[in-house]
């Protein structure tokens, strides 16, 4: 008897976390099939993908990069209809042909088509963070009145949701939880003397020591400013307030974040750095499907470390919590002046440690807007951040 399959859209398929998630589809070709697959430049990757999973859709950035896949891939006897720009890629976003959609877009680009999801009242497996530090309460709350159903990838929220009690996820009244204690691996300049981290280049930047990623997740990690936007993510996620939320230093990754309870217990959910494991829990929730990474050797490992964040080193960890503590569009600013010196960052035009300066200076020029009730309202001072932003490296 044929079984149904799971209609799976993979936003930003070219990237680490896309590429991953269709390992995973790869493993479980009964369970799963892919109906529309998008990217933005990389189109000879894209063309393998499409060649491997034969999606219905592909979608570009733009009409001449469309035109190059579609004669490819008729050239092979394929029928995927290749689509481009902002208006297609929404539109398999929101399609009612899939079940569930990956988001894995970088930044800010991915917010909209995150919210295309959830309008559509769908599962949405969120990679794209930064979409969710920027839009907070309203992109939880479309996630309510829309009954879509959240699923986090990044691994700390991963872990978090499985370490939660059940019944508890998603609301404030996390009964018995104390403290979120966030995993941290420290990047690669855990232990560099603070004076030799202005010289710090792209290259070595993006050289994670547990973690193989896109480039803009790698820098972010290297100034930690990712565990900054991470602290803002499990604040929205799971309705914790940032004075429960403990950032904890863990070199060995291992360990991918913890709930701490109030009669003491700790509970962890550990594995070995592989995003194919939270890709695989989200793709089958409630399910287990095995992910393709290998078991975690407890006894090859030994050692489990930890120690505290130094927030003189790794100053993004401190703005995130004072981006919360302001409210408001704080992490919108936060967010849009950070995405802005990474890639000033990568492009040579200023030094790594300019990246939280940059932050920092953006912050306290650009005014924290209160309670705004609509998406339009944070793109408009999420623009306004960059805008300063860009002035200041100019
Ligand atoms: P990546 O740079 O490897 O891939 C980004 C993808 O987004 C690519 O497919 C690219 O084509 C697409 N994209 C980029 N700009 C676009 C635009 N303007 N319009 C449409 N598509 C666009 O990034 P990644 O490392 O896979 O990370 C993706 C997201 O997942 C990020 O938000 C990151 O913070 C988050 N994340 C990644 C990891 C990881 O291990 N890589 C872990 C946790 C969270
Ligand atoms: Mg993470």
């Amino acid at each position: 008897m044929a079984v149904s399959r799971q209609k799976i859209t993979v936003l930003g398929s070219t990237g680490s976390i896309g590429v991953s998630t269709l390992d995973v589809i790869s493993i479980h070709q009964d369970r799963y099939q892919v109906y529309a697959l998008t990217a933005n430049s990389r189109v000879s990757e894209l063309q393998r993908q499409c060649e491997k999973f034969h999606p219905e859709i592909a979608v570009v950035g733009t009409a001449a990069a469309a035109a190059v896949l579609e004669r490819n891939l008729r050239a092979k006897g394929i029928q995927t209809q290749v689509l481009y720009g902002r208006s297609s890629l929404m539109a398999a976003a929101a399609s009612s042909q899939s079940d569930a959609v990956m988001c894995a877009i970088v930044g800010a680009a991915g917010l909209e088509p995150a919210l295309a999801v959830i309008k559509a009242g769908k599962k949405l497996m969120l990679a794209n963070k930064e979409a969710l530090v920027m839009s907070g309460h309203l992109f939880i709350e479309a996630v309510h009145r829309y009954g879509a159903t959240l699923l986090p990838i990044d691994s700390e929220h991963n872990a978090i949701f499985q370490c939660l009690p059940r019944a508890g996820r998603y609301s404030s009244h996390l009964q018995g939880v104390s403290k979120i204690l966030l995993t941290a691996s420290g990047g690669p300049f855990l232990h560099r003397p603070v004076e030799m981290l202005e010289h710090v280049t792209p290259e070595e930047a993006i050289a994670h020591p547990k973690w193989v990623m896109g480039r803009k997740i790698s820098v972010d990690s290297a100034t930690m400013m990712n565990k900054g936007l991470e602290v803002i993510e499990a604040h929205w996620l799971f309705g914790i307030p940032a004075g429960q939320i403990e950032v904890v230093i863990h070199p060995q990754s291992v360990i991918h974040s913890m709930v701490s309870y109030i009669d003491g217990s700790i509970l962890a959910q550990m594995g070995n750095p592989d995003m194919r494991i939270p890709i695989a829990h989200a793709l089958a929730y409630p399910d287990r499907i095995s992910s393709g990474a290998s078991p975690l050797d407890l006894t090859a490992l030994g050692t489990l470390q930890f120690e505290e964040p130094d927030f003189n080193r790794f100053p993004g960890i401190r703005l995130a919590y004072e981006a919360l503590e302001a409210g408001g569009s704080a992490p919108t600013i936060l967010n849009a002046a950070n995405e802005v010196a990474v890639q000033a960052f990568l492009d040579r035009r200023i030094g790594f440690r300019q990246i939280e300066t940059l932050v920092e200076r953006t912050m306290e020029k650009v005014a924290v807007v209160q309670g705004i009730s609509d998406i339009g309202s944070i793109l408009s001072e999420d623009h306004k951040a960059r805008a300063v932003a860009e002035g200041f490296i100019a």
